[in-house]
C-alpha cells in the first residue's frame, strides 16, 4: 500500500483560489478524512491527488516518487466516486470482475480474485444475481469489490456514504472501516461530517476556505483545537467561546474572566489585546461555591445528559451536564472550567495562543 505526502499543494480555476497551500503526509495503512465545510477544497484536494485534476504549483508524491504530471491511469488509485455506480445490465461476478478484465487478466486468475474479495465483503452467495434486485447495503459492497479487487495502493471515497439514511451510513460505516482494517489499504475519505470523521478516521485533516487548519489525530484535535474555527467545526454543541479582553506575559499560565483567574493547561505566548476563552460544553460544571457565575436560560434534556444554556459576563455558552443535575431556568449557578482542556485564541487572528500554537498544524496558507 501507500504513503502519500503532499507539499504546498495549490489549486487555482481561473482568478479563485479552490486549495492555497496544503501539507500533510497520509502514512501506509492510515484511514485518513479530509473533513471541512462544502466548498472548502476537499474534492479538490483528492482530486489532484488521484490525478484527475492538475495543481497549480505543489507536489504530491506517493511512495515517494512525484506524481503531479502523472496520469490517474498510473498512480494506481482506486477511486469510489458514489457506491451505487454499479453496471446494471451485469451481475454482480461481471461487476467485480469487470476492471481485472479490462486490464486483461487471464479468466482463471479473475475467477479466483473475484472469490477472494467476494469472501472479503461476505456476498460469495450473491455473485450470480443481478445487481438490479440487491438490496442497497449489497449493492454498496459490489461497487466496494469494484474498487478494491484490483489490488489498488490506496482508495479514495468523496461522501460515499452521503445519501444514505442514518442507520444505514452508520452501519456501512462500521463496515467500510472494518474492510479497511482487513485489508491494511491506505484510504483518503472526504467528508463534511465531523461525527463521521472522528468516528473512522486514524488523522484527520480539517480544512476551511482551501487552507488546512490543522492536522492531527482526533483526539488531539478535539483536546487542541489549533484555532477557532476547528473549535466550533468539531463537538456538537461546539467549543463555547467566552470573550475578554486582557494581557498575559509569555509564559503566562492564567488569564482572568470578570475578575475571576482561570487557570490554563499549557503555557501561552503572550498576548495583549481581544482574547477569546474557548471551553467544551462538557467541561464546564455547576458549583455554587465558584465565583465566575451564569443565568440560566434554556435546557435541552438528551436521556443521560442536557444541554444547559446559560448567560454569562462574557457571553452566552452551552454546558452539556448530567440530566439527574437539577436546574431551574432564570437561576444563577457558580461555573468551574476544568482547566486540563482549556484554550485561548488570539480573537483577531483565530489561533490558539499555547505556546505549542503549532501543535498539529502544519500548513496554514
Ligand atoms: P463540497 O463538499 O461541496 O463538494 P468541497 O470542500 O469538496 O465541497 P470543492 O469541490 O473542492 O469543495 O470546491 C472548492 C471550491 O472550488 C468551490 O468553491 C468550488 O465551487 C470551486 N470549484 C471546484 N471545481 C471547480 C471548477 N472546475 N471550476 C471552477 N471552480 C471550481
Amino acid at each position: 500500500m501507500a504513503q502519500i505526502r503532499i507539499v504546498n499543494l495549490r489549486k487555482d480555476f481561473g482568478s479563485f483560489n479552490a486549495v492555497k497551500s496544503s501539507t500533510f503526509t497520509i502514512e501506509d495503512g492510515e484511514f485518513f478524512m479530509l473533513l471541512g465545510p462544502s466548498g472548502c477544497g476537499k474534492t479538490t484536494t483528492l482530486r489532484m491527488m488521484a490525478g484527475l485534476e492538475l495543481p497549480t504549483s505543489g507536489e504530491i508524491f506517493i511512495d515517494g516518487e512525484e506524481v503531479g504530471m502523472k496520469p490517474a491511469s498510473q498512480r494506481d488509485i482506486a477511486f469510489v466516486f458514489q457506491m451505487f455506480a454499479l453496471y446494471p445490465h451485469m451481475n454482480v461476478r461481471r461487476n467485480i470482475s469487470y476492471p481485472l478484465v479490462s486490464q486483461g487478466m487471464p479468466r482463471t486468475a479473475v475467477r479466483q480474485k473475484v472469490h477472494e474479495i467476494a469472501e472479503i465483503l461476505g456476498i460469495t452467495n450473491i455473485l450470480d444475481r443481478p445487481v438490479g434486485g440487491l438490496s442497497g447495503g449489497d449493492r454498496q459492497r459490489v461497487a466496494l469489490g469494484r474498487a478494491i479487487v484490483r489490488d489498488p495502493k490506496a482508495f479514495f471515497m468523496d461522501e460515499p456514504l452521503g445519501a444514505l439514511d442514518a442507520e444505514f451510513r452508520e452501519h456501512m460505516a462500521e463496515e467500510l472501516r472494518a474492510l479497511h482494517d482487513r485489508m491494511g489499504a491506505t484510504t483518503v475519505y472526504v467528508t463534511h461530517d465531523q461525527l463521521e470523521a472522528m468516528q473512522m478516521g486514524d488523522k484527520i485533516v480539517v480544512m476551511n476556505h482551501g487552507i488546512v487548519e490543522q492536522f492531527g489525530v482526533p483526539q488531539d484535535i478535539y483536546d487542541w483545537p489549533a484555532t477557532k474555527f476547528v473549535a466550533q467545526f468539531i463537538g456538537s454543541p461546539p467549543m463555547n467561546f467566552l470573550n475578554f479582553h486582557g494581557m498575559v506575559g509569555k509564559g503566562g499560565t492564567s488569564v482572568t474572566l470578570d475578575g475571576t483567574a482561570f487557570s490554563l493547561p499549557r503555557m501561552i505566548e503572550g498576548a495583549n489585546g481581544d482574547l477569546t476563552f474557548g471551553v467544551r460544553p462538557e467541561h464546564i460544571q455547576f458549583d455554587d461555591s465558584a465565583r465566575y457565575r451564569g443565568r440560566i436560560i434554556a435546557t435541552e434534556y438528551l436521556g443521560t445528559t442536557q444541554i444547559v444554556s446559560l448567560d454569562t459576563p462574557n457571553g452566552q455558552i452551552k454546558a452539556r451536564i448530567a440530566s439527574h443535575e437539577a436546574v431551574g431556568i432564570g437561576q444563577t449557578t457558580g461555573l468551574r472550567f476544568d482547566p486540563r482542556t482549556v484554550t485561548v485564541f488570539d480573537a483577531g487572528t483565530g489561533r490558539a495562543l499555547r505556546s505549542e500554537a503549532n501543535h498539529g498544524v502544519l500548513a496554514h496558507g
